[in-house]
């Protein structure tokens, strides 16, 4: 009874553990269906026994399909065979076997994982099977690459200033390595974004994206895309892109195959900000051939890298506009010593305390030695003309300008003319320094010499037979008889206005180079001024329209030469109806005080501008306007000045453009009348 009842506990018992085992296993493959990891169990040959469904999907194969093939049959490469032959050999005395697997899938993507294998024994303990699993651990590996070869990167961009150096180290730690693609957009001028660097390990993809770039530029007002990030200033991630995806943002169909044929897996778009001011984006793409995906994690990551990149641009920017600069300023430094060298131009910078500094040129232009002191120099300076030269110095601390023209003496044969501009600094209003340049003009003195005999000779061969035509008109004139005088009077007296017009210009001529030689002559003599004038003013008054006006009297005895003050009058009142055409009268004001008669020539014409004011008195001057409308030679006002100096008098004008001139001179008095 009793052994009839443990028989029949013994049956149930069975049965229950037959269920519960069924149970069990039921319960053990559906967990093993929802694994994450590949398990294979094979038995101790390597005879497959099993694949949960990641394995099938990992080996490309269903179970029914390998059902008790062995698994180094269905391994595809020979290393993974090797591997599995020895781990099961390894296995064949019990215990397990874990590796660390990284290797290339069929279809090209990186894999990373842990394969843990164990052996299953029977109850005697020995080996009947194997139980292989494998951990896929691509994402965190990558995600560690991504983690480590960005700082590395971030630190490479800390490295140097070079941009594009910078950019090439930094494109090569992340492509193959973190992204299939990289680039690098930067916002220009107009708000574009421009694509500064990209990256793909095969460059004729590169090619192949800048076509499609300029075939299908990004959409500025999408609300995905680097302008989006460039607009909201936040990064996008797509841990997956989905074929909808492409399908929504392609353009057309070609589009669509373009952009399906370079296989999009993950992308990331970071924006890269600048105190706030997004300045572009960097691009991380991976390809469905790599498949790596980007997740939130690597986000992180690349968000951190990009405020690095932020900076290095700016750094790099602002190191190439100083490199520019100091380019640039290189560049003009050896565009002024070309200027200097073949200019015959040097430049100074004269310490007024006496200490002086100078260039090469200087040196080459005064025949010194590099290191000569002011004094050296005031040595070779022709003794005629230091005192002009000192007080030239004097002034200029006065006025801030320096001009003058110069001779010096470089060596016993030589004699140079130098012309020498300068500017005065001046340090809380006390003047420092005398800078500025010197330029030797040693050949255009020469050419000027020339023209000056040339103008001498030729206005004296002139003068000659002017002479003669002047007298053989006079000799016409008191031959003429009975009608003659009638017919051809008119046209005498036309004649010898012109010949008188002539002479007047080969006088002037003449005299231009008589003061240019120094010998200018005047014949002093007592006058009445007043009388003078209106001589003078009454004898021009024929041969003008505009109304001569005397305004005032001087009452005053002048010494000085006749002829030449009468020409000074004739030439002010000429060039007054000359420069007035609109005018029609021209005011000649007499004064005097106690030492000077004062003479003012006003008239109503086109005037004069301030910067002309100053040159007018210089030889062969004419302002720009009036030498294209009014015929002269711009050496009246010359001889003008001289003869006023020459009375130790002085000349002066006011003007406005528009607004008439006055001509102003003074000269001493002998006594009132
Ligand atoms: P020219 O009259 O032969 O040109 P001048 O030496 O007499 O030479 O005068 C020099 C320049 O000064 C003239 O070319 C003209 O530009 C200017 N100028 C002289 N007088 C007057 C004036 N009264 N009004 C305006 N400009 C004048």
């Amino acid at each position: 009874m009793i052994s009839s009842r443990k028989q029949l506990h013994h049956t149930f018992k069975k049965q229950t553990v037959d269920v519960s085992t069924q149970i069990l296993s039921i319960s053990l493959q559906k967990f093993l269906e929802l694994l994450p990891d590949a398990v294979v169990v094979s038995d101790m040959k390597g005879e497959t026994l099993y694949v949960n469904p990641v394995a099938e999907k990992f080996l490309d194969v269903t179970f029914s399909e390998i059902r008790g093939k062995n698994i180094l049959d269905i391994l595809p490469f020979a290393p993974q065979k090797f591997l599995a032959l020895d781990i099961l050999s390894k296995l064949n005395k019990g215990g397990s076997v874990i590796e660390e697997l990284s290797f290339v899938t069929k279809k090209g993507a990186e894999f990373h994982g842990i394969f843990t294998c164990t052996a299953a024994t029977d109850e005697e303990g020995v080996p009947v099977g194997v139980i292989g699993i494998l951990k896929d651990n691509t994402e965190r590996k990558h995600h560690e690459d991504m983690l480590y070869f960005l700082n590395k990167a971030g630190e490479e961009l800390a490295s140097t200033l070079d941009y594009n150096q910078t950019i090439t180290k930094i494109e090569e730690l992340i492509v193959p390595r973190l992204a299939d693609w990289f680039s690098i957009e930067l916002v220009n001028d107009q708000g574009d974004l421009e694509l500064i660097s990209i990256k793909h390990k095969d460059p004729s993809m590169i090619e192949f994206a800048l076509e499609l770039r300029e075939l299908y530029p990004a959409d500025k007002s999408g609300n995905t895309g680097t302008y989006n990030v460039l607009r909201t200033g936040k990064a996008e991630l797509y841990e997956e892109i989905p074929d909808e995806i492409i399908k929504k943002t392609s353009k057309d169909e070609k589009h669509y195959q373009i952009l399906k044929k370079i296989g999009f897996n993950s992308v990331m778009i970071i924006p890269l900000k600048l105190h706030g001011k997004t300045i572009g984006t960097i691009n991380f793409i991976s390809t469905k051939e790599s498949g790596k995906r980007f997740t939130e994690n690597d986000l992180e990551i690349a968000e951190d890298f990009a405020r690095k990149v932020a900076y290095a641009v700016l750094n790099a920017r602002l190191y190439a506009s100083v490199e520019k600069e100091l380019e640039e300023r290189k560049k003009t430094e050896e565009l002024l010593q070309l200027a200097q060298e073949y200019g015959n131009m040097a430049t100074f910078s004269w310490n007024l305390d006496s200490e002086y500094s100078s260039n090469r040129n200087i040196s080459m232009l005064y025949g010194t030695r590099e290191d000569a002191t002011m004094e050296d120099f005031q040595k070779i300076i022709h003794p005629d003309d230091i005192e002009m030269l000192k007080a030239t110095i004097n002034e200029a601390i006065e006025t801030g300008d320096f001009y003058a023209e110069f001779r010096i003496i470089p060596d016993s044969q030589n004699i140079k003319w130098i012309l020498g501009k300068a500017k005065v600094l001046y340090e809380n209003g006390k003047p420092e320094k005398l800078v500025g340049v010197n330029i030797d003009i040693t050949r255009l003195k020469e050419l000027e010499q020339k023209k000056d005999e040339f103008i001498s000779i030729a206005s004296h061969e002139l003068k000659t037979p002017l002479t003669s035509v002047k007298a053989y008109l006079q000799l016409m004139e008191r031959m003429m008889v009975g009608d003659e005088e009638k017919k051809f009077g008119g046209f005498l007296t036309k004649t010898q206005g012109y010949v008188d017009k002539l002479s007047h210009l080969i006088n002037d001529l003449l005299n231009v180079s008589k003061i240019q030689a120094g010998k200018l002559e005047f014949i002093m003599e007592e006058f009445d001024f007043d009388q003078l004038v209106k001589d003078t003013v009454e004898s021009i008054q024929n041969t003008v329209h505009h109304n001569l006006v005397i305004l005032g009297s001087s009452n005053a005895t002048v010494r000085g030469d006749k002829v030449r003050i009468e020409q000074v009058f004739f030439n002010l009142i000429s060039n007054a109806v000359k420069y007035s055409p609109k005018g029609d009268r021209v005011e000649i004001s007499l004064s005097s005080d106690n030492e000077f008669v004062h003479v003012s020539v006003r008239d109503f014409g086109i005037g004069i501008s301030n910067d002309n004011l100053v040159k007018i008195f210089d030889r062969f001057y004419r302002a720009e306007h009036s030498a294209n409308q009014f015929t002269g030679l711009g050496i009246g006002l010359y001889i003008c000045a001289e003869i006023i100096k020459r009375h130790e008098g002085v000349i002066w004008a006011e003007s406005a453009e528009g607004g008439g001139s006055v001509f102003h001179f003074k000269l001493p008095l002998l006594h009132h009348l």
